[in-house]
Parts: structure tokens; C-alpha cells; sequence
């Protein structure tokens, strides 16, 4: 079952995707200094056998749209390899210059992020010299984390951030919950042309329900 549009509009195209992540087969998911690291165990535990165990999506933490290029497949749990391409993917080609990251582990996924990225595609156009990136973590989430990163990755204290929660790339989730049931049973093609179909959604309700506000 082939996708109809895949690498068109948020998922990233599975090919150069799969070709980058099967280099890192051996890597554990994303470290963390949270205290529930059980309860993530536990959601991890059955996974056997599936050609995905979940998807990663990049939005907007101010806006709350979904990325162009910024979705793909997990194959074991949230990795630094997933998360990095995903990353720089949905942000490739668009001259950014400062980047503020809202990441519910922010702070362990940014160690050693630009010895990382030096392996990226080159496709991904990651300017590095250009391009200043910060990371932080929402701020209801921050609480759970140890002490040491309360304020080291507060948004509260980050020039230019502090009215931003960070958490509008988690709220887009309760958006795609609902849809796993459904999805979880599909070939990969009409699974990623319907979830690409259910952001396009959200993204022009959210749009359409900004209404005046960036006339303001
Ligand atoms: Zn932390």
C-alpha cells in the first residue's frame, strides 16, 4: 500500500528517514532525569515485532501548528537519532537564525547535540555556523525534572520566552491520540496519508481560529 504523498506535507519522506536511523540500530532512547523513567519502561515493554512503536512530531510550541517534514515513525522509544533528523528536517531550508527547542526532555536530548548533527544528512541543509538553538523544557513538565535543570531550562528565564509555556507541542497531542487506535492497524502508506490528513486538519482549524489576532 503506497502513500499517496509521503514527504509532501508532515511526515518526512520513510526512505532517506529509514536509510539515516539504521544506522544507529544499537541506540536507547533518549536518557532522562525525570522521575516516572518506570512508567516509560512500562509503556515501552511490549513492542515486539512493530514496524513502529509510536511517531514524533515537531509543532510550533507558540502557534501549536504542525511542521512541514517534522513527523516520522519510532522504531524503539524517543532516540536522539529520530528526534535530530525530525528536528533539523522540519526546520531545513527555512534561514532561520535563533531557535528556542520546548522538548519534554530538552535536557538530556541537547547533550552533545552538534557533534550529533555533523552527521546528518546533507539534504537536511543544517547551517551550522548560522543558526543559534536553545533548549528548554515546558514548563508543567519542568517541575518533575531534578532540581538542576529548574532553572537552566526554564522558560521563565530565557530572554525573549518567558510568556511562552513550551507546552503547545504536548497539547497537539490530545489532537492525535485519538487516532492511534485506528492507525495502529494500517499498512504504512495509509497510515501516514491519514495522520498527514489529521494535522493538515488541525493546522487550518487553528488557522482559521486565529481569526484577527495576527492583525493585532
Ligand atoms: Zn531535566
Amino acid at each position: 500500500e503506497p502513500a499517496l504523498g509521503l514527504g509532501w506535507a508532515y511526515f518526512v519522506n520513510n526512505g532517506p528517514y529509514s536509510d539515516f536511523i539504521k544506522e544507529y540500530v544499537d541506540e536507547e532512547e533518549i536518557g532522562t532525569c525525570v522521575g516516572f523513567q518506570a512508567l516509560l519502561n512500562m509503556l515501552t515493554k511490549k513492542l515486539k515485532g512493530l514496524r513502529a512503536t509510536g511517531m514524533a512530531a515537531v509543532s510550533c510550541a507558540c502557534h501549536q501548528l504542525f511542521r512541514g517534514l517534522g513527523l516520522g515513525d519510532l522504531q524503539k522509544g524517543e532516540r536522539q537519532c529520530n528526534m535530530d533528523y525530525l528536528f533539523t528536517s522540519s526546520i531545513a531550508g527555512c534561514g532561520l537564525k535563533l531557535v528556542t527547542i520546548s522538548y519534554d526532555v530538552g535536557c538530556q536530548w541537547f547533550k552533545k547535540f552538534w557533534d550529533r548533527v555533523q552527521h546528518l544528512p546533507v539534504a537536511l541543509e543544517f547551517s551550522l555556523p548560522f543558526m543559534t538553538i536553545h533548549s528548554l523544557v515546558p514548563k508543567f513538565h519542568l517541575q518533575s525534572h531534578v532540581e538542576a535543570c529548574h532553572s537552566a531550562f526554564s522558560f521563565n528565564f530565557f530572554r525573549g520566552r518567558g510568556r511562552t509555556d513550551g507546552e503547545g507541542v504536548e497539547r497537539n497531542w490530545d489532537g492525535l491520540n485519538g487516532q492511534a487506535p485506528s492507525t495502529s492497524e494500517m499498512l504504512p502508506g495509509g497510515r501516514w496519508d491519514t495522520l498527514d490528513d489529521c494535522c493538515g486538519w488541525a493546522n487550518w482549524r487553528k488557522t482559521m481560529g486565529l481569526g484577527a489576532y495576527p492583525l493585532l
